[in-house]
């Protein structure tokens, strides 16, 4: 029988596919898209419906031509790349290069033995309408890039860049900056009573109610108030509520949900998590067994799992837990409309991998994901968690307090995976003693409490991606890019975790806002994905979307050219003035970073170098701060730690190539090596019972001096 060629993109799942497949199949890899819009113009033709002049990629030419080659005793040529836009366009492009043949287009949700047989038993067609959504977003985003930044080149500065949903992503972080710097904390007082009835132990209740108000206390005049009335009060127990609380666990992971997950729970970026993901689904080898494909696929907005899956979950679950861990009727997750349900939720392919089986086969970070990804999925078909709640209200004259508890009477799911974020009430552990009504309690002691209100926080790669699908800008395939994307352009950047827009930043958002309003809208930018989405379906057609989207976009790029605010040379404004002329000094940007300079320039050349307060304030860092002796620890940054102080007069240490590197601590560094790692300096901490101490800065390591004093 005559040997058919199968194409896939990567090398790794091309040899676990192989495996499967008889001597029949000969299987090639592509490595990734072999063509695209040419790199040193725009390569669409505007006036010509749209059309995409795609070139082969710089350095596929050899990959090309070595499919052409194999393809040339076959008849048949299978294409297997990613089931999704992207893997479609590939296979898409590839066809295009082996004209003549007999091509099919075969899906693989999950790498195994089965899957893969099943699908090159029944290949598809290529799918035309995926391939023209993946098309359109492919030139918008090229329209909107290769379009607005030679505008911003001339604007503001060289190098710039613009894109439609990057941008976007970068607007929603520069409000939610202008929101912390805008909010003004407000003061706020509680007041807990530490109460102990006939049977032990004592428990802890707050004051909720004044009257028949809540309880609001605005500041230590107040509360001393209330206090001094409530020390002659009685406490009586007034109402004693119990109830069982069902929780049910989470459904198996969708794309966003588990890279939220891996944020929070393993510290993994977007990028990390989608890259390892990859790898799980491609196929990992497992000694004797060979490669074998872990997950499903990774890029999934679906919650929907197969019938088999269910069922094989559900018998792990009664050999491992027993009958009460298993539901008597299975949980059903069903995607909102206008999800493909073609897709299933991130699962392992098999309970029969369990995370102890393979661990010897995985790396760390691919042991960590995968028993993240595992757990979820056998939790999801698990009982629901059973929680009693009780509610104790005691008055006190005409306050009320109340004490709540919760005790877990079923484990259920949580036994195996609890995820992160849950909305539910939490096990607060508190367990409450038996009391009856009309109880006098024993007051122990009233704690007052100050407290303020919190500004909204900032970003995390696990929040922005949360923000992203609730907004609908972004799809499974689309959250890691952009979230790579926007730190690489220097419009944010990631400080412990967390996400600050730059000058830079703020400068660009401000002036694309203003001259392309509607592309830096988010629910307009959300619409386009939901049109992007129709014309997958076959609902709308390609080029009249591209036109709907260009006669408001060419307008605004023509007016944008002629009326955008033009900053280059002259920088942002500022308050500050320089120190050695008296002029007003402005932000720029060179090589190294933003930093102020005098706007005189190039009469005065004064610059410093300054950073915000959480208010937007201008601080500038003084130029003689103080060395500790200790290098900057950031790789290849070779700069000194410094002692500064913010303006608030708290001492900081950071790196003297400020704003060029970002490093800082809170403690001072001291020149000794870490006697336990590699560290080469420790920090210096204090406390009331040890005095001053050293502690390694490395967390992982957790070495620590004895004390001062001991
Ligand atoms: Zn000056
Ligand atoms: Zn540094
Ligand atoms: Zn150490």
């Amino acid at each position: 029988m005559e040997k058919a060629l199968l194409i896939v993109e990567s090398p790794a799942k091309a040899k676990t596919i192989e495996k499967f497949l008889s001597s029949d199949f000969m299987v090639k890899a592509c490595v990734g898209h072999i063509k695209d819009l040419p790199e040193d113009r725009l390569g669409v033709d505007i006036e010509n419906g749209f059309k995409p002049q795609y070139v082969i990629i710089r350095g596929k030419r050899k990959i090309v031509e070595e499919l052409k080659r194999a393809s040339r005793d076959v008849n048949q040529v299978y294409l297997a790349p990613d089931p999704d836009r992207e893997g479609e366009a590939i296979a898409w492009h590839i066809a295009d290069e082996l004209k003549g043949k007999d091509i099919y287009r075969v899906l693989f949700h999950e790498i195994t033995e089965k899957a893969v047989r099943r699908a090159v038993k029944s290949p598809g067609r290529l799918d035309a309408h995926k391939f023209e959504s993946q098309q359109a977003r492919r030139i918008l985003d090229r329209l909107v890039g290769y379009q607005i930044s030679p505008i911003l080149w001339e604007k503001v500065k060289r190098g710039l860049s613009a894109g439609r949903v990057q941008s976007v992503a970068v607007r929603i972080i520069c409000d939610r900056e202008r929101a912390i710097q805008r909010f003004s904390p407000q003061e706020y007082w509680t007041i807990t009573a530490r109460l102990e009835g006939k049977n032990p132990p004592s428990f802890q209740a707050k004051l909720i109610k004044s009257g028949k108000e809540n309880i609001q206390i605005e500041n230590e005049k107040i509360c001393q108030d209330i206090l001094c009335e409530l020390r002659a009060e009685k406490f009586k127990v007034i109402n004693i509520k119990r109830k069982e609380v069902r929780r049910n666990p989470k459904p198996p992971f969708t794309t966003s949900r588990l890279q939220q997950e891996a944020n929070h729970k393993l510290r993994f970026t977007a990028q990390k998590t989608m890259t390892i993901a990859q790898r799980l689904y491609e196929g990992v080898e497992l000694g004797d067994e060979g490669p074998i494909g872990l997950i499903t696929y990774m890029r999934t907005d679906s919650i929907r799992i197969s019938r088999s899956a269910l069922l094989d979950a559900r018998a792990f679950i009664k050999k491992t837990f027993g009958d009460n861990y298993l539901p008597a009727n299975p949980h059903i997750y069903k995607n909102k409309k206008g999800i493909q349900d073609a897709h299933e939720a991130i699962r392992p392919t098999s309970t029969k991998y369990t995370p102890e089986k393979v661990r010897d086969y995985l790396t760390r970070d691919q042991l960590a994901l995968y028993t993240l990804i595992w757990k979820q999925f056998i939790a999801s078909q698990m009982s629901s968690q059973v929680l009693e709640q009780t509610s104790i209200d005691i008055e006190a004259g005409k306050y009320l307090f109340r004490a709540t508890g919760s005790q877990t009477k079923f484990p259920g799911f949580a036994t195996l995976y609890v995820g992160e974020d849950t909305s539910q009430e939490e096990d607060n552990g508190e367990k409450l003693p038996y009391l009856t009504i009309n109880e006098i309690l024993k007051l122990h002691e009233l704690i007052p409490q100050q407290h303020f209100t919190q500004p909204p926080p900032r970003f995390t790669e696990a929040t922005l991606v949360r923000e992203l699908e609730e907004n609908g800008i972004g799809r499974p395939s689309t959250y890691a890019p952009i979230l790579s994307t926007i730190q690489d352009r220097n419009y944010v950047k990631k400080l412990k975790g967390k996400f600050y827009p730059t000058e830079l930043g703020f400068l660009v958002t401000e002036l694309l806002i203003h001259s392309f309003p509607d592309l830096m809208d988010v629910k307009f930018t959300a619409q386009m994905e939901d049109k992007l989405d129709k014309i997958e379906e076959g609902t709308l057609n390609w080029i009249d979307t591209l036109q709907d989207f260009y006669g408001t976009f060419s307008e605004d790029l023509k007016r944008a050219r002629l009326k955008m605010r033009r900053i280059k040379g002259k920088g942002i404004h500022t308050d500050i003035v320089c120190k050695k002329c008296g002029q007003p000094m402005v932000i720029k940007w060179g090589r190294t970073g933003e930093f102020l300079a005098c706007s005189t320039y190039p009469r005065c050349s004064h610059t410093e170098s300054f950073m915000r307060d959480e208010k937007g304030a201008i601080q500038i860092l003084k130029a003689s701060s103080q060395l500790t002796g200790v290098k900057c620890p950031q790789a290849g940054c070779g700069g000194d730690l410094v002692e500064r102080r913010s303006r608030r007069g708290k001492i900081f240490f950071g790196c003297s190539r400020y704003p060029n590197c970002t490093f800082v601590s809170w403690y001072r560094p001291v020149a000794h090596s870490c006697p336990h790692c590699k560290s080469p300096f420790l920090v210096e901490k204090y406390s009331k019972k040890k005095g001053k101490f050293l502690v390694c800065p490395d967390k992982g390591c957790g070495y620590q001096s004895v004390g001062e004093d001991e």
